[in-house]
């Protein structure tokens, strides 16, 4: 559907860059793209981008995408065809945006491809490239509350997804049979896109990115069920621990650990607080437990249109909550060659606090 007036967040950022010391901006397909227009095509190399300058904001489109690009926004679009390489769209562009031929500051979406990139720096040669995420990420941090009730819908089917998953989890089945579980859940609610279904069971937990295998479940053995989907474009992102048969005493002593960690964090969390005092919050009740050397890596991150996006939930991260910001605590314990433990809560900034989007319990599940 053609929309008659400029995307909200093509004006935001064209008015953080008049505030700014950049002379344009260019963002590449991507989650930045489909932020800022409301739409993406797929990313590949042909080049592709959005130009913002003093003027505007225009597209470079291979010609092929030009016509679904067009049905979803009205800013000047120039195409080109593959037999003719995009420099003289990219002139074209860069007129009707304003960004000028002397351009020697232009900020850059971070996922944009280095032959992207590339074909830039060739137009503007006096051009240093810097980051958008600045200006992009501060904007795609503070969610509205269209985009909140998205966050809400795709974490509520991510909760049916881990309760499928949870049931499962039996002695006998694969690491595999538990991912494909959620994934079903996932597609039959009607999620986009399955991003992610890590299963790491027994020793494999003390992984906190593991390959989910085809490793067998047995007896005894903990279940780091870590997934998340895309519904109307917003990602979810939760962690739940299994456990087949009865925890061992010191299983129940670590996943304690993990939730008191989980609880400090969350119970920090409010506008003006620095995201390195969340991360704190968790890290000091996993030190005063004797783990600290076992939790290693950052609290959490921001989540969005992207799975992993600001605010960065890291010791050394000083902005400040905001309301509308969204963002993981997740803190884990990983015992190498034995087991872990990660509980992964999605949070909201909300004018007085936090709230969590799941419904679910972090108790550890007993499968039997
Ligand atoms: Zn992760
Ligand atoms: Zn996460
Ligand atoms: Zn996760």
């Amino acid at each position: 559907m053609a929309s008659s007036t400029e995307h909200p967040a093509t004006k935001a950022l064209l008015d953080r860059m008049q505030h700014s010391r950049v002379e344009g901006v260019a963002i590449a397909p991507g989650d930045d793209f489909r932020y800022l227009i409301g739409f993406s095509p797929t990313p590949d190399e042909r080049p592709c981008y959005l130009l913002a300058g003093f003027r505007g904001a225009a597209l470079v489109m291979p010609s092929l995408n030009a016509r679904q690009v067009a049905d979803h926004t009205s800013l000047p679009l120039f195409s080109y065809a593959d037999a003719d390489g995009p420099a003289v769209a990219l002139e074209g562009a860069a007129e009707a945006a304003g960004v000028p031929s002397t351009c020697s500051r232009l900020a850059v979406g971070d996922s944009m491809r280095a032959d992207a990139l590339l074909v830039l720096l060739a137009k503007w040669p006096a051009m240093r490239p810097e980051s958008a995420s600045r200006l992009v990420g501060g904007l795609r941090a503070r969610k509205s509350e269209a985009e909140l009730g998205r966050l809400q819908a795709t974490a509520d089917l991510a909760d049916q997804a881990m309760t499928e998953a949870f049931s499962a989890c039996r002695p006998g089945a694969t690491e595999r049979d538990i991912a494909d579980a959620a994934s079903l859940a996932f597609r039959e609610g009607s999620a986009e896109e399955v991003c992610h279904t890590i299963v790491a069971s027994g020793p494999n937990s003390a992984y906190p990115h593991h390959h989910t295998s085809v490793r067998r479940l047995a007896p005894g053995d903990p279940v780091t069920i870590d997934i998340g989907c895309r519904v109307e474009g917003y990602c979810s992102d939760i962690t739940r621990m299994a456990i087949l048969g009865d925890a061992s005493r010191e299983y129940e002593q670590v996943h304690a650990v993990v939730e008191d960690a989980v609880q400090a964090a969350m119970a920090r969390v409010r506008p003006g607080v620095a995201c390195a005092a969340i991360d704190a919050a968790a890290r000091t009740a996993i030190e005063r437990a004797g783990y600290g050397e076992y939790f290693t890596h950052r609290t959490g991150h921001g989540i969005g249109l992207s799975v992993h996006e600001g605010p960065y939930v890291t010791g050394t991260n000083r902005e400040l909550l905001e309301p509308g910001m969204v963002f993981s605590i997740e803190p884990g314990i990983y015992l190498p060659g034995r087991f872990g433990v990660r509980l992964e809560e999605i949070v909201v900034v909300t004018p007085t606090g936090g709230r969590r989007l799941s419904r679910l319990t972090r108790d550890v599940f007993s499968a039997r």
